[in-house]
């Protein structure tokens, strides 16, 4: 910006609008979901990330309300600073069970987690790699670090292996990657990443942001569960609650030493209240259900096997992955844009996707299916997007 803060402001925004990449909130009320009022018209959800409708479940709500009379809305401090009920320590000892390690610590957010972990936990001497598509609160945590950041080719861990090799000794590394990509759904090789993490001595983040409550045959705790390796003391799971597990928050699952050292060192945990207990209610009662109720995944993955084979049906492409985040990638942001505007007029609400939350000329449409779609409003989106 030049020295004219306010005309140069004028003029940044007056160019991203021109460039059909000037972002703005749309207003939603829901109905029934996936049924929702925008612009004032019921339209269909396509693009929520609560895979499971648990945002709606009468489990979560009740359990919301019991905490809410029993606690009230706030718990008035920091964790470290009056603010941890035993309902956060319950929640925590139940997230270190749901994903088997020694322990949890409970953040704010995802994006707070993220920040907090690397910031706190990565030294400036130290070396991050990490994928080119992660979540920018990863980018932004290993920026607050400064520490060396060498970002390496999307899932690329030949590229990975090359840059490792090239450390030098004795510099401690770190590699970090969403286990399952915001938006378009593909996967990390964790199986991979863990014997890279081996060999090279390395600690290894992991964002189930999008995995959390959906992948995982026992648990649902995440793509790591696939794996079978189980908890390992360089291994750092960070999960939210703010996606499939319908409520909010986050919490990072690892070694009783790296919850130690984030209670210290992470300034996102230390310096923010804590959860209000209805909140923390809610997540309890989350992951009390997606390991009781198979029956919530099973819906979901139906869902996202029905959605597909339509597509397939259509002889329109699809992503080789199976995934509940299906990317419709139509390259430029003002053919996004309309595509979006032509879906809404139909009756769906599906975001279009622009630079630079997706690398340039990948502008898309970020469907997402969730296991309260009916296969009506599978079908009939599928043919909207037919026309397109
Ligand atoms: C959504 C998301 C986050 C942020 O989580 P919030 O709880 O929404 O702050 C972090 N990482 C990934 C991969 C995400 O998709």
């Amino acid at each position: 910006m030049g020295s004219s803060g306010e005309s140069s402001l004028t003029q940044t925004l007056a160019s991203l609008a021109k460039e059909h990449r000037l972002r703005s909130l749309r207003t939603m009320r829901p109905l029934c979901r996936p049924e929702i009022v925008l612009d004032g018209q019921s339209r269909v959800d396509f693009c929520s990330n609560d895979y499971l409708g648990l945002s709606q479940h009468p489990a979560l709500k009740a359990a919301t309300q019991a905490a809410v009379d029993q606690y009230g809305t706030g718990t008035g401090g920091a964790r470290l600073i009056g603010g941890t009920l035993d309902l956060h320590t319950q929640l925590e000892e139940a997230v270190a069970a749901f994903k088997g390690t020694e322990a949890a610590l409970v953040f704010n957010s995802g994006y707070q987690a993220n920040v907090g972990v690397l910031s706190g936990l990565v030294q400036r001497r130290d070396i991050i790699l990490a994928d080119k598509l992660n979540h920018a609160s990863l980018v932004d945590g290993a920026l607050l670090a400064q520490a060396k950041l060498i970002r390496y080719p999307h899932l690329d861990l030949t590229a990975l292996e090359d840059k490792l090799a090239h450390c030098p000794k004795g510099v401690q590394k770190w590699i970090v990657t969403d286990t399952v990509f915001s938006m378009d759904g593909d996967q990390a090789d964790l199986t991979a990443l863990a014997a890279l993490m081996e060999r090279y001595d390395a600690w290894l983040i992991l964002d189930e942001a999008h995995a959390t409550g959906i992948y995982g045959e026992h648990h649902r705790s995440g793509l790591w569960e696939t794996t079978g390796i189980g908890a390992h003391p360089r291994v750092i799971q960070i999960g939210t609650f703010s996606k499939a597990l319908g409520s909010f928050g986050a919490y990072v699952a690892a070694s009783r030493e790296v919850v130690t050292a984030l209670i210290q060192f992470s300034r996102s945990f230390v310096y923010s209240t804590s959860l209000p207990p209805g909140v923390v209610a809610a997540n309890l009662a989350a992951l009390e259900l997606v390991q009781e109720e198979a029956a919530l995944t099973q819906q979901l993955w139906a869902n996202v096997d029905g959605f597909r084979g339509r597509l397939d049906a259509l002889n329109l492409g699809l992503p080789a992955w199976r995934s509940p985040i299906i990317p419709w990638i139509l390259g430029d942001a003002s053919r996004t844009v309309q595509a979006a505007q032509t879906l809404l007029e139909a009756g769906f609400f599906v975001q279009a996707i622009r630079p630079p939350t997706v690398p340039e000329g990948t502008a898309r449409l970020r469907i997402t299916v969730s296991s309260l779609h009916q296969p009506d409003h599978l079908e009939a989106l599928a043919q909207v997007l037919k026309t397109l």
